[in-house]
């Protein structure tokens, strides 16, 4: 168990392999939760009803958390101190107008 975890660590960030040997605990686990949050973390999409336009302007550390929540109306986790995320959003389209956006998902960052 704490092998593969090692294995795991060492591989993701190509650690010479002695660097095993000053590997505690608590490192480990704060190694291996970045990665995972990394391939979690992304962008939230709005889609404006009025001009079609996509804003993915707004960050995440956990897509599908947020989208579960936004869907089902629970609180997103208070210890990521963002803005709260709405269902809609306020679009200012290019032609000067305004428009009302939806949320429609969202990407992972690219590694
Ligand atoms: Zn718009």
């Amino acid at each position: 168990m704490i092998e593969d975890k090692i294995k795991a660590v060492v591989s993701r960030y190509n650690m010479p392999d002695e660097m095993k040997y000053f590997l505690t605990n608590d490192l480990i686990d704060s190694l291996l939760v970045s990665d995972i949050e990394r391939k979690t973390m992304g962008r939230l999409e709005y889609k404006c009803r009025r001009c079609g336009a996509i804003e993915d302007g707004t960050h995440t550390p956990n897509v599908l958390q947020t989208i579960i929540c936004v869907m089902n109306n629970y609180d997103l986790p208070k210890e990521w101190l963002g803005t709260p995320v709405t269902k809609t959003s306020i679009h200012n389209c290019k032609d000067g107008g305004i428009g009302v956006s939806d949320f429609i998902g969202g990407i992972g960052d690219k590694e």
